[in-house]
């Protein structure tokens, strides 16, 4: 598999905390503020957190 090369952005977000429990690789962190923020080193860009978030809150950016 090909991995892509963009990453992931964060706007909009209602901390609702649903996609920190999808991520498959912990690189959703919970901030002070309890919106997420995405370690890049560790998003492999699965989307399933861009596909879960019910504000459409996380933003694929190529
Ligand atoms: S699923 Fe969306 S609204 Fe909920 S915490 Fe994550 S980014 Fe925020
Ligand atoms: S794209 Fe996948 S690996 Fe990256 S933060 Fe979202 S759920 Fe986690």
């Amino acid at each position: 598999m090909v991995l892509s090369k963009g990453y992931i952005v964060v706007s909009g977000c209602k901390k609702c905390g649903r996609c920190r429990t999808v991520c498959p690789n912990s690189a959703l962190k919970r901030t002070v503020d309890d919106r997420p923020k995405i370690d890049h080193d560790l998003c492999d860009r699965c989307m399933l957190c861009v596909r879960c978030c019910p504000n459409k809150a996380l933003i694929y950016m190529e």
